[in-house]
C-alpha cells in the first residue's frame, strides 16, 4: 500500500491541501496528531482529515488542549492564546472526532503516535538519548512520531546504539526489519527545520520504503488569515522562517 504519513497539520488548511495534492493517489492516510492548534483553520483542517481514504488518526496535545484535557499552563503565551481561540471555533462534530482519538494504535509493523511511545502526547524525540530510550518502548520494528516538526529519523543499529538521520526530500530510505527505526514525518502547516515548506512522507508498507516530500503553498495568504482571525502574529511570522 501507498501511505500518506502526515502530522502536525496545525489548522493550516492552505498546507494540507498542497501535501494532499502533491502526494497524488494514495490508498490510506495515517495522521499522526497536532490538527489544530496555531492556524487559523481548525474545523475545515479537521473536516479535510476527516475525509481522507481508510483514515488512521492519532491526538496531539494541541489537539487535547483545544478539547479542554489538559492544563495548557505549561505552552507558552502564544500558544495559551491559540487554543483558547481554537476551542471557542470548534465545531460540536470536530470536537467529537478529536475526542475519539487514540493517543497510540497499530498497523502490522508499525507503531503510531504524536510524541513518543513512551509519553504519547508530550515527549519530543528530538535526540538519540531519547530515542535510545524509547526503542524499549514498543515491539513493532517501526515507529512513527510526529510533535517535533523535524523531519528526522533514529535507527537502533546491529551495535545496539542509535543513529539520528536526516532525508533529503525525495530520496527514499529503506527501513530494515531487522533495526528497529524511529520515522518523523515532519510538519504539514508549521515546519521547524528552517525549510518553510509543507513537510510528508510516503510509506510503503510492502517495501518498507519512507519518503520524505516538501511542497510550497501560499504561505503570504495564512498569514493574512492569521492576522485576520485575530491569532497571536508570532504565528504568522514563524510560518516564512519554517521554524
Ligand atoms: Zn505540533
Amino acid at each position: 500500500m501507498r501511505i500518506l504519513v502526515i502530522s502536525d497539520i496545525h489548522a493550516n488548511l492552505t498546507a494540507l491541501e498542497a501535501v494532499i495534492e502533491d502526494a497524488g493517489a494514495v490508498d490510506t492516510v495515517w495522521c499522526l496528531g497536532d490538527l489544530v492548534g496555531y492556524g487559523p483553520d481548525p474545523n475545515e483542517s479537521i473536516e479535510l482529515v476527516r475525509s481522507l481514504p481508510k483514515l488512521v488518526c492519532l491526538l496531539g496535545n494541541h489537539d487535547a488542549a483545544a478539547l479542554g484535557l489538559i492544563d495548557i499552563g505549561s505552552f507558552n503565551h502564544d500558544a495559551q492564546l491559540s487554543a483558547l481561540w481554537t476551542q471557542r471555533k470548534l465545531t460540536k462534530e470536530n470536537y467529537l472526532f478529536l475526542g475519539n482519538l487514540k493517543q497510540v494504535t497499530y498497523k502490522e509493523n508499525v507503531t503510531l503516535t504524536h510524541g513518543s511511545p513512551k509519553n504519547p502526547v508530550w515527549e519530543y524525540i528530538m535526540d538519540t538519548y531519547s530515542a535510545t530510550e524509547n526503542f524499549k518502548h514498543f515491539s513493532t520494528a517501526i515507529c512513527m512520531v510526529g510533535h517535533s516538526h523535524l523531519p528526522i529519523s533514529f535507527e537502533l543499529n546491529g551495535s545496539g546504539n542509535t543513529v539520528l538521520k536526516t532525508h533529503k526530500p525525495d530520496v527514499q530510505f529503506t527501513a530494515s526489519l531487522k533495526n528497529k527505526v524511529i520515522l518523523n514525518p515532519g510538519s504539514v502547516g508549521q515546519p521547524r527545520d528552517h525549510d518553510p515548506r509543507a513537510s510528508y512522507a510516503i510509506f510503503d508498507d510492502t517495501s518498507l520504503t519512507w519518503t520524505l516530500h516538501r511542497v510550497e503553498y501560499d504561505i503570504a495568504e495564512v498569514q493574512n488569515r492569521i492576522t485576520q482571525s485575530g491569532l497571536p502574529t508570532r504565528h504568522a511570522m514563524r510560518l516564512a522562517f519554517g521554524w
